[in-house]
């Protein structure tokens, strides 16, 4: 069994100011929600998304957030109170999850530390949420006079992800009045055990417009930026070119391989793929399966480079150095970075391509095939 993610995105967010919803709102070059539904993305125990909008921002959704491929994301219509909208999202999730986390779409920086703490938590109990201490003194006011101090023992701020079994969490709010500030109030009120685990001060509410602010100064200072690599080998075999990063090169023999054999090309994706810590060619387009015999490998790199900017990346650059004695690869290295450049959508300036022998030593020396070595670094946008 596994684990849908709810994220409430059907409110209006008049607080905040500007013309349009809160979530869609842009926070640091990305729209508020992008960035909330790009943290489930990144957690790997979550099989699914459910994104709750209001079906009158339909068109901002189109317009500003991207939706990932995978996992899968589906679009339901919210209610007139967070209650119906969040009950409405559990009617969604797939009968293959037992476990849901809902979660506040204007709480983009939700940590994968909050998400895996409150997966653990949910182990051992029906439900669990994030919470911080309250460390300052609580006063009761009017407008103008305090009247009265309360003691702060036991209070907390309540964060979400809150995570549940899926089928307690269902019963709770169908049995409910409606009115909860929140999911833990609907599981309290139907009797089941909540556990507290540790909240994260960084995952604050975008409520007014100063909280954007709180929330840029926070993603400022947390630069996000990784780097991969590859390394691929293809075989010479009987033929009269090889493709090399896209650009078909004349030569005596051609190379062997499932796909096209675009050695240079693959290393580049499978640089993507590590940055990104997902796997590598094989294991997203099998060579067990026929569909890819002969494929362009310019497929296998679009994937990749859609891949990235699912999880919020932009490729900052990348570096292909093939090895090889012969076909001479410096007369097409302009075409081979253009090439690449297309098919990625950057400015040649960010991409290399460059050769070496290897001094006729080992494989590439004794001239039975091209390997070629790549480095991709991703920058968090
Ligand atoms: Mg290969």
């Amino acid at each position: 069994m596994s684990t849908a993610a709810i994220i409430v995105a059907a409110g209006r967010g008049s607080r905040a100011g500007g013309d349009i919803p809160k979530q869609y709102q842009l926070l640091a070059g990305q729209t508020v929600l992008s960035r909330t539904i790009n943290a489930f993305v990144a957690s790997p125990a979550i099989s699914e998304i459910i994104l709750v909008i209001n079906p009158e921002d339909m068109t901002h959704l189109d317009a500003t957030v991207t939706l990932p491929s995978r996992p899968l994301v589906r679009l339901v219509n919210g209610g007139e109170t967070r209650d119906a909208s969040v009950q409405a999202g559990l009617e969604a999730v797939s009968a293959t999850c037992d476990k849901v986390l809902i979660h506040d779409g204007a709480r983009p920086l939700v940590s994968e530390g909050i998400i895996n703490r409150v997966l653990d938590a949910l182990e051992t109990s029906d439900g669990a949420a994030p919470a911080l201490a309250v460390t300052d003194a609580l006063w009761r006011a009017d407008a103008e006079r305090i009247t009265k101090t309360e003691p702060r023992d036991g209070l907390y701020r309540a964060q979400t992800p809150q995570g549940f079994q899926l089928s307690a969490i269902r019963a709770a709010h169908s049995e409910h009045k409606g009115g909860a500030a929140d999911d833990v109030e609907v599981a309290l009120a139907y009797g089941l055990d909540v556990a507290l685990v540790e909240g994260d001060e960084e995952n604050l509410k975008l409520t007014h417009s100063d909280d954007f602010k709180r929330a840029e100064k926070i993603l400022g200072t947390k630069m996000d930026i990784r780097v991969g690599n590859g390394f691929d080998v293809h075989r010479f075999g009987p033929g009269d070119h090889v493709v090399l990063c896209g650009v078909s090169v004349p030569h005596e023999r051609g190379l062997q391989g499932h796909s096209d054999a675009d050695v240079g090309m693959h290393a580049v994706t499978d640089a993507i793929y590590g940055a990104l810590a997902e796997g590598d060619i094989g294991q997203h387009f099998p060579p067990s399966d026929p569909q890819w015999k002969g494929a362009a490998s310019d497929i296998f790199l679009r994937h990749a480079v859609d891949r990235a900017k699912e999880h919020g990346f932009e490729i900052s650059n990348t570096d292909c150095t093939l090895i090889c004695e012969y076909p001479k690869i410096g007369p097409h290295t302009v075409a081979m970075r253009e090439t690449m450049a297309r098919i990625m959508g950057l400015e040649v300036g960010r991409i290399s391509v460059k050769a070496t022998t290897s001094e006729r030593l080992g494989f590439t020396g004794r001239k039975e095939g091209i390997a070629s070595m790549a480095s991709v670094t991703l920058v968090r946008r």
